[in-house]
């Protein structure tokens, strides 16, 4: 049988993640996390001391970063230049440089152009804010996932106290609604 690319879009907090690792599992395909590769890069500029606002830099470590992504038992793992980063990114400074290196439009080309890449062969559950629309506008199923920006931030607050770190809720909600 013909195997299938899936985009899953949806803003943070909207339970992305959770539908398509199942779907993944499910279908056994593979599971490809975009938010990964953004953090990957966030990751990447902290550690080289780059000011996240200086565009040309984030750029220059987006294209000179080697982000590797494996979908294994139901994780995904990830690897900046070889070294493993599954944890680091996780964390809240993280997500907080992810959201602001996609904001640049060259770093979202160098990663788009990757996620099309992860996506040639079919079998690929893919899952960001952008996927539908323009990694893979032509992926044989589409899916627009939302919820209220109450229960988004409840899911991402929820997360982050699953990982030990504090979180307040107010702010999540805030931050729900500014990343959006
Ligand atoms: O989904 P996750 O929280 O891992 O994504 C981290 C950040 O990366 C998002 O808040 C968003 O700013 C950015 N992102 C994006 N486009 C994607 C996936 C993530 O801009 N396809």
């Amino acid at each position: 049988m013909r195997k299938l690319t899936i985009a899953i879009d949806g803003p943070a907090g909207s339970g992305k993640s959770t539908a398509a690792k199942r779907v993944a599992q499910l279908l056994n395909y593979d599971y490809i996390d975009t938010g990964a590769m953004y953090r990957a890069v966030g990751l990447a500029a902290l550690g080289a001391g780059v000011r996240l606002d200086e565009a040309a830099r984030v750029e220059e470590i987006a294209r000179g970063t080697r982000i590797e992504l494996r979908w294994a038992d139901g994780r995904t793992r990830v690897w900046l230049d070889g070294r493993e980063v599954s944890e680091e990114i996780r964390r809240a400074e993280a997500a907080q440089a992810a959201s602001v290196v996609s904001t640049v439009p060259e770093v979202r080309a160098i990663l788009v152009r990757r996620q099309k890449e992860f996506a040639t062969h079919g079998g690929v559950v893919m899952e960001g804010r952008d996927i539908g629309t323009v990694v893979l506008p032509q992926a044989d199923l589409k899916i627009f996932l939302t919820a209220s920006s109450e229960v988004r931030a409840r899911r991402r607050a929820d997360e982050m106290a699953g990982r030990g770190e504090a979180v307040h809720f107010e702010q999540m909600k805030e931050e729900v609604i500014e990343r959006d």
